[in-house]
């Protein structure tokens, strides 16, 4: 039988999209990218912003008027929205199976119990934030030896979870209600997975959590972690996301100093520039906390890159809150920023008690304002790479090919990134995909650094 999978969202997404393929893999299953030739669809969901949601609902209008030909295909929602929408999904005439987040590593049972079956499947939390039980760890651990680095495109690469769901509720954000509560793994399961990829030839390790330096297992630290990954043959750059500023202990950043394997790269949401926004997101920080933190940040390790994450229109944002988003987005002099358009996500405490009160025209201003003042500064810092020269870690070709300097022959045009994320795209041969190379710099734009292979 033939699978199409649809993946929305995050990378914690996709890597569960990832354990999930090569589980029907192993099942004997065998993988299309033709939605029409498929026997089972599986769509991994994302519920983050409404948008995604709206995707997702949209693809199922289209599976329902393909189901009027091809009844027998099955259709499995899984992921943050199947956890949320549960019943809602269930009911509707696409859908044969809904299956949450936790639940992924049964998805292969749920799909074999559907075929020739008229019976829907359904398997989710009841209670969602209520800790997962010890067998239920230990099955997802186990799940988590499927990933298989060859799957996701990015040669020498690999993404490692070291921690489920999230405990912080923000009060936008309707993670903690799907992905439930923070659980971090044990360390020698992470450490003899990564070790297991480095054998296969991964040289770097993304270690992923929805607030990664919060990480902790009986007292081992995240930087106890970072310094049990960096002694690890084979592995040259580990980098980790996503930050949460009120976690960062101090050891995190002296790691980062002392070890040159952690990659010098940070991505650490603000989300405000006005405390009283912050406040009402349940941030748990000042705007002067965020910028000492990231003071110390770089004071500790000079060189270090720092992206940012900001939401504008949150319920109650006036255009003096506006303004001190502008200044610090401004002082923190990011890499990169994303910039996101308040959504109101059900369940949570800000569509709840907040009326999403700021005009979708005001949102969309703030964003433009907010991601020219970044394209600035992103352009400004690119700009002093001209002349330089980078190590890059070669993902693979872009779809454009151009000419080499001599204007005679044909280079597929690689695509690589360095140690601090920075975007790099140069002529060369389409086997350096998965190494590193040299590259100087002698062109930059806001996004991208262009050079040449030294
Ligand atoms: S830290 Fe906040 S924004 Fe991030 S996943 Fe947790 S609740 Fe959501």
């Amino acid at each position: 039988m033939k699978i199409f999978v649809q993946t929305y969202g995050c990378q914690m997404n996709k890597l569960d999209t990832n354990l999930v393929v090569n589980s029907f893999l192993q099942a004997g299953f065998e993988l299309t990218e033709q939605v029409g030739q498929a026997d089972v669809v599986l769509i991994n969901t994302c519920s983050v912003r409404n948008h995604a949601e709206e995707r997702v609902l949209s693809l199922l209008g289209h599976l329902k008027h393909i189901k009027k030909t091809r009844p027998n295909i099955i259709v499995a929602v899984f992921g943050c929205m199947a956890q949320r929408l549960k019943d809602d999904l269930l009911s509707r005439e696409a859908v044969n199976i809904v299956c949450g987040p936790l639940q992924i590593p049964e998805l292969v049972n749920l799909v074999n119990n559907a075929v020739g079956s008229i019976q829907k499947q359904s398997d989710t939390s009841g209670d969602i934030r209520q800790k997962p039980s010890q067998e239920q760890l230990q099955e997802l651990d186990n799940f988590e030896q499927m990933y298989d680095s060859a799957e996701n495109n990015l040669p020498a690469q690999a993404y490692v979870r070291v921690m489920h769901g999230c405990d912080k509720f923000c009060s936008y954000c309707v993670v903690p209600y799907v992905r439930g509560p923070e659980v971090s793994r044990a360390p020698e399961k992470i450490i003899a997975q990564i070790k297991k990829l480095a054998e296969t030839g991964v040289k770097q390790v993304t270690l992923l959590g929805q607030t990664v330096n919060s990480y902790c297992y009986n007292g081992f630290s995240f930087a106890d972690l970072l310094y049990e990954i960096s002694k690890i043959n084979g592995i040259e750059w580990i980098k980790f996301v996503t930050c949460y500023p009120k976690d960062f202990d101090e050891r995190i950043f002296k790691t980062m100093a002392d070890l040159p394997k952690i990659c010098r790269y940070l991505h650490i949401p603000a989300q405000s520039g006005s405390d009283k926004i912050l406040k009402a997101m349940n941030r748990h920080y000042t705007s002067s906390e965020y910028l000492d933190l990231l003071q110390k940040a770089r004071q500790i390790v000079p060189d270090i890159v720092i992206a940012g994450d900001f939401i504008v229109g949150f319920p109650g944002e006036t255009e003096e809150d506006f303004q001190k988003s502008v200044e610090l987005i401004k002082m923190t002099q990011y890499k990169n920023c994303f910039i996101f358009k308040y959504s109101p996500r059900p369940g949570t405490k800000a569509d709840d008690k907040l009326s999403d009160n700021i005009p979708m025209e005001v949102k969309k201003q703030r964003n433009t304002e907010l991601l020219a003042i970044q394209e600035k500064i992103s352009a400004e810092i690119n700009k002093s790479f001209i002349g330089k020269t980078v190590k890059v870690l070669v993902e693979g070709t872009s779809k454009k090919s151009h000419l080499d300097e001599t204007g005679k022959k044909e280079y597929p045009q690689l695509i690589g990134r360095t140690a601090g994320d920075y975007i790099v795209v140069f002529n060369g041969s389409a086997d350096l995909a998965g190494r590193f190379v040299k590259v100087q710099i002698d062109r930059a734009s806001a996004l991208t650094l262009f050079g040449a292979m030294v």
